[in-house]
């Protein structure tokens, strides 16, 4: 059984239907700037498979998201930086303002 959820800014984004600044795409994600960066790298790991939040996470989504993880690392070295902070805020009550899970990659 497949889930429909609404669709966010973070789907129009993909969608192309509004900008954003893109650095990286493939077949699972997209990566664009946060337009409110926290650090002087701010960047946001967005799979195209719109899954709300953490809790919403299913078996079939382990190598999704294995494969962000594994691109944290090469975004942060093509950004020239040594280290990185990551953060995925998990619901309302964790701060998450788009229902989209993405991962943020904060660096100075
Ligand atoms: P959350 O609190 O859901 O983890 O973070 C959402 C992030 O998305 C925020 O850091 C916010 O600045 C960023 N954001 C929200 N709307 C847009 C947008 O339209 N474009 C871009 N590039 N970032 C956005």
């Amino acid at each position: 059984m497949s889930t429909l959820y609404e669709p966010t800014i973070f789907s129009k984004i993909i969608d192309r239907e509004i900008p954003a600044d893109i650095i990286y795409e493939d077949e699972k994600c997209i990566v664009i700037k946060d337009i409110n960066p926290k650090a002087r790298i701010h960047l946001l790991v967005i799979p195209k498979k719109a899954i709300p939040t953490l809790f919403n996470l299913k078996p079939e989504d382990k190598d999704l998201m294995g494969h962000m993880m594994l691109l944290l690392p090469q975004l942060a070295e093509s950004q020239g930086l040594k280290g990185f902070r990551t953060q995925i805020n998990t619901g309302e009550a964790g701060g998450q303002e788009v229902f989209h899970i993405h991962i943020h990659l904060l660096g100075n």
